[in-house]
């Protein structure tokens, strides 16, 4: 097999290799860590390639939808779409942030993976097997981290100068799942990549494409939970622990409650859940009620419902910002 790569990165890095028994996939690999001639970079690269690509392609779709009124019956606050100038202004600020924070601190990843003793150019590459509860120990792992440094920036100065961001949609979009301070990427970013990285250095047994097949399905669950949609087919009516974008919704909407990213038990189990379940019982009691009431007057009752939500989201907001770090609440001294 021949791979027009310079023969120094090819002696180097796959030295003893037998290529003839590799699959597509890892020659594919090779064929890219060869031809990039630097670990570093092609592991950089590849990484911010990914990111870029499914971010904006999974928001696509998203874009679509929101431009067709046919799917507002399941857009869970139907009386707010977002602007193609508000979706732009986002897509400019999330841009930004990736090739002014992501794209140079990405080169650090390599070096990274490899002190903790990943597999990064090496083939061959892990079987499903190997990957599937790898990945789900890194999704359990950071549902968890973010369940509690999601409450801490919601208080007080965090609140004020780092998440005040991200709750700048109160009925969020696809785009909008990284439109957040850069700061608070890397706290919540920490929660994505320690996961990996402690399990790498602990077992010694972990490929970067486990690491890549994570965050890719991380960064669906992230832009779907910010979708603002609620199918029938979401996943959270196959899996009920699944949180999806009709929890997340609702912790932008009325700014407390699920803090937690891709799981409903931590919410649940430490009562943070609440009110989004009063919230859900009163929809649902209000749904009983306008059986036989006119499409009118039952869309009327919902967005009455909805604003007086978001009315206590705002007074909610306001009084986050005065709490302190353990969430006492500071009396104001005049
Ligand atoms: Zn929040
Ligand atoms: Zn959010």
């Amino acid at each position: 097999m021949a791979f027009n790569g310079t023969a120094s990165v090819f002696n180097q890095l796959y030295s003893g290799t037998d290529y003839s028994s590799l699959s597509w996939l890892e020659q594919q690999w090779v064929a890219w860590y060869i031809w990039i001639d630097n670990p570093v970079i092609a592991t950089g690269l590849m990484s911010f390639l990914l990111h870029e690509l499914v971010y904006f392609g999974r928001s696509i779709p998203w874009i679509i939808i929101d431009s067709i009124p046919y799917f507002r019956k399941w857009k869970l606050q139907p009386n707010k779409i977002p602007t193609p100038a508000e979706q732009w202004e986002c897509t400019k600020q999330v841009l930004l942030s990736h090739f002014t924070i992501e794209a140079p601190a990405i080169i650090l990843f390599h070096p990274m993976a490899e002190s903790v003793g990943m597999f990064t150019h090496h083939v061959p590459l892990p079987s499903l097997k190997t990957m599937a509860p790898q990945v789900f120990l890194f999704f359990f792992f950071e549902d968890f981290f973010h369940f509690l440094a999601h409450q801490a920036l919601h208080t007080g100065l965090l609140y004020k100068h780092i998440h005040k961001m991200h709750h700048k949609y109160s009925a969020p979009f696809g785009l909008a799942a990284e439109y957040a301070h850069p700061a608070e990427v890397m706290i919540l970013g920490t929660g994505t990549i320690a996961g990996p990285l402690l399990y790498s250095y602990f077992m010694r047994d972990l490929h970067i494409l486990t690491v890549y097949v994570w965050i890719l399905l991380r960064l669906f669950q992230a832009i779907d939970a910010h979708s603002g949609y609620d199918f029938p087919w979401s996943l959270q009516h196959i899996i009920p622990f699944w949180s999806g974008a009709e929890h997340h919704d609702f912790h932008h909407m009325a700014f407390t409650n699920n803090f937690s990213t891709s799981f409903r038990w931590w919410d649940r189990i430490f009562g943070t859940d609440d009110k989004y379940r009063q919230y859900r019982a009163r929809i649902d009691a209000a749904k009983a009620s306008m059986k036989g009431v006119s499409k009118e007057e039952e869309l009327r009752l919902e967005r009455e419902l909805l604003a007086e939500i978001e009315a206590e989201g705002i007074r909610a907001e306001a009084e986050a910002e005065t709490r302190g770090f353990l969430g006492e609440k500071k009396t104001k001294v005049q």
